[in-house]
């Protein structure tokens, strides 16, 4: 099920995942739904192993976004970026995707290999949303369409920043 395409008028920002720097962050949008991680084999082992629920998510980031219901964890994306502006969440903080919905992150997480996830649950985080060069690439690659790459969602992003 891809993402969408209207997910800022249909959404409301939920949180905030803020960037170590002090400068940058990317809002995440609800709520979330059941969408192909909810059906996926892969991803529904993953969850059992952990013991943990396999919850709606919501989308992650604005300009560069990410629907954490659709994302199986195929990582195409993250291989494909040129200039890394995803890295695999669970490298870097390995919690419940919950609550990766107002945190702060480093950006020190495995941000250039397909498989580099920690296992199945984890997703791909924009977590420099602000580096990209909208090539469009990791659209492309996605095979859920899980991901939306607008330049004119910077517009959502500050009117939710109250810029
Ligand atoms: S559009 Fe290009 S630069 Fe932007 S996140 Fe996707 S692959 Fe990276």
């Amino acid at each position: 099920m891809a993402i969408d395409p209207n997910f800022p008028e249909n959404h409301k920002p939920v949180g905030k995942h803020k960037h170590a720097d002090g400068e940058h962050f990317h809002f995440v949008w609800g709520p979330g739904r059941v969408a192909d991680a909810a059906e996926n084999p892969s991803v529904k082992a993953a969850y059992d192993a952990r013991h943990e629920a396999l919850e709606p998510l919501g989308v992650h980031g604005t300009m560069v976004a990410v629907d954490w219901d659709s994302c199986i964890a195929d990582g195409g994306c993250i291989e494909v970026c040129p200039v890394q502006v995803y890295q695999w969440y669970r490298t870097e903080n390995d919690v419940p995707a919950i609550k990766m919905v107002t945190v702060t992150s480093s950006g020190t997480g495995e941000a250039s290999k397909k498989d580099g996830r920690k296992d199945y649950t984890d997703k791909s985080d924009p977590i420099r949303e602000h580096d990209c060069i909208w090539c469009m690439a990791c659209v492309t690659v996605c095979p859920t369409e899980s991901i939306k790459v607008s330049q004119s969602n910077t517009d959502f992003h500050k009117k939710a920043a109250g810029i």
